[in-house]
Formats: structure tokens, C-alpha cells, sequence
């Protein structure tokens, strides 16, 4: 499946994707930078460091950047900035946050 539409709202901060079986996938931007697919990002979720401190972030989109037709890089103001996220991805964050 693939999206027909995706729609950055930065008021909301939220990303909208329509899919094109016509249902639709809304996901908070503090979600999509918190789960940052990255190799980076996913080896320190698997294994945080408890002596880290933990950097308030204030989930701001810089650009969101195609990706071969089967992803998307999204890039966050004070985040990660080389998350590409699959379409798989997506639909998998959306199915565990609704
Ligand atoms: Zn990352």
C-alpha cells in the first residue's frame, strides 16, 4: 500500500497520510521523531543509557524529503535528522499508536 497524500501540519504537529485504499493514518510529529528508524536512534532505544540525560526536544519538522518512491526522510529541527521512513513503517507506528 502505498500513500496518495501526506499532509505536514506544523500547528498540530501532526502528519496526515491518506493511503490509497482510501483509509487515512494521522501520526503526532513527537511520535515519528521519538521512534526515528534509524540505525542510530533504534540501538539506543534497545539499549538507552541510564546515565543519559534526556534532552527536551520541541518536535519541529525542518523537511520531509521523497525517497525512492517507498519512503519518506523526515528531518527534525532538533532530532534526528536521517530517519527514512517506509510506507511498512508507517502504517506499522500508526497501527500501535490508534
Ligand atoms: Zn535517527
Amino acid at each position: 500500500m502505498k500513500p496518495t497524500s501526506i499532509t505536514a501540519d506544523r500547528t498540530q504537529g501532526t502528519l496526515t497520510i491518506t493511503w490509497d485504499d482510501g483509509s487515512t493514518s494521522v501520526l503526532s510529529f513527537k511520535v515519528l521523531s521519538d521512534m526515528c528508524p534509524c540505525a542510530a536512534c533504534s540501538a539506543e532505544r534497545n539499549n538507552p543509557d541510564p546515565l543519559k540525560v534526556i534532552r527536551a526536544r520541541s518536535y519541529e519538522l525542518e523537511a520531509i524529503h521523497p525517497v525512492g518512491g517507498y519512503a519518506i526522510n523526515i528531518v527534525w529541527k532538533d532530532g534526528c535528522r536521517y530517519g527514512i521512513y517506509s510506507w511498512d513503517y508507517l502504517r506499522m507506528l500508526a497501527r500501535m499508536v490508534n
